[in-house]
């Protein structure tokens, strides 16, 4: 069995580098993949290995001047969901782009938290609350919470633009914002007080930690995560599926990547229609078609 962990700490880190190969060393020694980021501003890190690595890896990080008080969200997998091992020194431990237009997106400037607990609890109240998925579109198609404002981005530089366009109308409602493990929001919801949302929260410890406080109840579909499983479980009270295959409109959560190399994003698509297809999405499906349509008349002609 391996443990995979999500985590991300904002604390000043004197010398990025030297961390960067203490981790490097760190994760070589113990067999451990994934991706870490560590910038002036923190660390940001998804990795797995097995129960005993991850433990020691926890233990060790967990010296590391303040690091101490880490929150590790951890999940378990049959696989190791990592190819690779990679180690980077970046500006920022998450990018929202937002440097040349003057707004304090920092740390500092965050929402204040709402514990999983509570979202649940003013889900079950059926509260006047409006809930924002600070994640991309194509993870929100496989998973999102009930009501959620599941914004049409492909990438978080792309959240400010969002709101400026579509939330504008939504400044004095009570907000809630989360994500997969709760980085995201610490820029997003800091975003939105500096452009006059008054009563904004974070969730805190994302949908992951969502997940485990309260059973998931009120998270519709799965988590998309950022390795080999491409989802996971998050409400085990009313689980359910609501994406759909692309091909045949069956239920399923199973993304995949297009037999064309050159195909951009990955596609949602079930078994029998993925191997009906011969991988592709429907199309470069349908561009095969009309290949093999073509291909057979000439051969009539000839
Ligand atoms: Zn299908
Ligand atoms: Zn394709």
């Amino acid at each position: 069995m391996f443990s995979v962990l999500l985590y991300y700490k904002y604390t000043p880190i004197d010398d990025p580098k030297k961390l960067r190969d203490a981790q490097r060393e760190l994760c070589q020694k113990f067999d451990i993949k994934g991706r870490i980021i560590i910038s002036e501003e923190g660390i940001n890190g998804t990795c797995a290995g097995t129960k005993a690595a991850i433990e020691e890896y926890k233990r060790v990080t967990g010296l590391v001047p303040g690091l101490e008080d880490m929150e590790w969200k951890e999940s378990l997998s049959q696989t190791q969901v990592f190819p690779k091992l990679k180690v980077k020194v970046r500006p920022e431990i998450v990018t929202l782009g937002l440097k040349k237009e003057r707004v304090d997106v920092s740390i500092q400037n965050s929402a204040q938290y709402i514990e999983p607990e509570e979202l649940y609890q003013l889900y079950e109240n059926g509260e006047d609350v409006v809930v924002i998925d600070a994640r991309n579109l194509y993870e929100g198609v496989v998973g999102q919470f009930e009501n959620a404002i599941v914004p049409d981005i492909q990438n978080f530089r792309d959240f400010p633009e969002y709101v400026k366009n579509n939330l504008s109308h939504l400044k004095d409602k009570q907000v809630v914002t989360y994500c997969t493990g709760g980085i995201r929001c610490e820029k997003a919801s800091a975003y939105l007080k500096e452009q006059g949302f008054a009563n904004v929260r974070q969730l805190h410890g994302g949908i992951h930690t969502y997940g485990e406080k309260t059973g998931g109840k009120h998270f519709q579909g799965k988590l998309y995560v950022f390795d080999g499983r491409v989802v996971m479980d998050v409400n085990t009270i009313d689980p359910s599926i609501i994406s759909q295959c692309q091909f045949c409109g069956a239920e399923t959560a199973a993304y995949r990547d297009c037999s064309e190399p050159s195909c951009g994003p990955q596609f949602i698509c079930c078994d029998g229609c993925f191997k009906e297809n011969g991988g592709y999405c429907v199309g470069h499906a349908d561009a095969q078609l009309l290949n093999d349509d073509l291909s057979v008349e000439v051969t009539v002609a000839v």
